[in-house]
């Protein structure tokens, strides 16, 4: 958890909190040991709110994202007191302050614009452009601030954006920042200050040696200084570079296989299990648990066992491992078991978290196909 520090100690005197982004990797010990050092959290869901909760978080430190806010998901963060609804439509504001009104408890609100900026990422994972379906325009965001200024039931607390994940350039980021304080100085013309800036999460991390990711340190340095006002608290929303690569995905060998000039090495993983490289053709590295000393195999595709041709884990290694040898998916932390299903009735991995050289704990058991069924019932008339 040395990356949320990381995060945390760059911001210096400015004002700021780290809120992990809960989606990127969930579970419950991961989210207690960053409630324990201060952590603030970006949740998606009235079910991430209740994790962070069962996990010691504190609600007075969570911002709520997302674009499809249920009511009964909003009287729950309301009622436990959230620091932020990021709200990113019209709607969701007019509903908002309908169940602020209700619940007699004024909602703190930011609302999310979108820069228009390329963060020069996978299309997938690109939010901060005009076409996607996240955020609001500066030109809408504008009559926004002024309704929920003058509504009794919201409080204007701050101004969010994310653009993207995965980034390996500043650039767009203190682009956004810069398109940002411009739209700030338009409000506070007007008379509506803001408590906070949230300029969301994105940092990407290295799958490889050349993707060269800045560090936390300079990715805050900058934000600070595009932003350049030492009393506003900012915030971010870090996921993937907290702890994408902190996790790795173990599994074992079943069979080699060849088809004529094709190589596979059919393991147990399987795409349910790591989706990142079918959903977004994503290049993880995967590596031997054990080094062999054999000369490696050239060009072999490391496959699981589901009935999807997509269902791949890398393609085109060079590897040397015999049926029964272990590997490892390097950089699995972040959008790993978070997105994780049962398809092909797969009961999902076990979760291991280990703690320096010599501690390790089991921190969510292997499923068994009764985790799977429960809730099913068969016809029995
Ligand atoms: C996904 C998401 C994040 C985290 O993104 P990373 O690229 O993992 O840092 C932060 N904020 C919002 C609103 C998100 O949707």
């Amino acid at each position: 958890m040395q990356r949320w520090q990381a995060f945390d100690q760059a911001f210096g005197s400015q004002p700021h909190l780290v809120c992990y982004a809960v989606k990127t990797n969930s579970n419950l010990a991961v989210l207690q040991t960053l409630a324990k050092l201060g952590a603030g959290f970006d949740i998606v869901s009235g079910g991430e709110l209740a994790r962070v909760l069962r996990a010691g978080g504190d609600p007075g430190k969570v911002v709520f994202s997302g674009v499809g806010k249920t009511e009964s998901e909003m009287r729950f963060a309301l009622h436990m007191g959230i620091k932020c609804f990021n709200i990113e439509s019209e709607a969701e504001l007019y509903r908002l302050e309908a169940i602020a009104q209700e619940l007699a408890t004024p909602a703190a609100i930011s609302i999310r614009v979108n820069p228009d900026v390329d963060p020069k990422t996978h299309a997938y994972i690109s939010t901060g452009l005009k076409e996607n379906k996240f955020g609001v325009s500066f030109e809408q965001a504008l009559p926004l601030y002024r309704y929920a200024f003058a509504s009794e039931h919201l409080v204007v607390h701050g101004i969010d954006c994310h653009i993207g994940s995965q980034l390996l350039s500043l650039a767009p980021l203190e682009e956004a920042a810069k398109r940002v304080i411009d739209f700030q100085a338009k409000l506070t013309n007007e008379g509506i200050g803001l408590h906070h800036i949230d300029m969301g999460g994105g940092l990407g991390i290295d799958y490889q040696p050349q993707d060269n990711a800045p560090t936390p340190e300079a990715y805050v340095k900058a934000l600070c200084a595009a932003i350049n006002q030492p009393e506003i608290e900012i915030l971010i929303e870090p996921g993937r570079s907290i702890i994408g690569n902190n996790g790795i995905l173990v599994t074992k060998v079943e069979y080699l296989k060849n088809n004529q000039d094709k190589q596979f090495m059919i393991v147990d993983a399987a795409m349910n299990d790591l989706i990142r490289p079918a959903l977004y053709d994503a290049w993880q590295d995967i590596v031997e648990v054990t080094q062999i000393p054999e000369a490696k195999t050239n060009n072999v595709d490391v496959v699981g066992p589901v009935c999807e041709t997509g269902d791949f884990l890398g393609k085109t290694r060079n590897l040397a491992a015999q049926p029964g040898d272990y590997l490892a998916i390097l950089s699995a932390g972040a959008y790993g078991f978070v997105m994780s299903s049962n398809y092909n009735t797969r009961p999902r991995a076990a979760e291991i978290m280990v703690d320096g050289a010599d501690k390790h704990y089991c921190v969510r058991a292997r499923e068994t196909l009764d985790d799977l069924m429960r809730g099913e019932t068969l016809i029995t008339d």
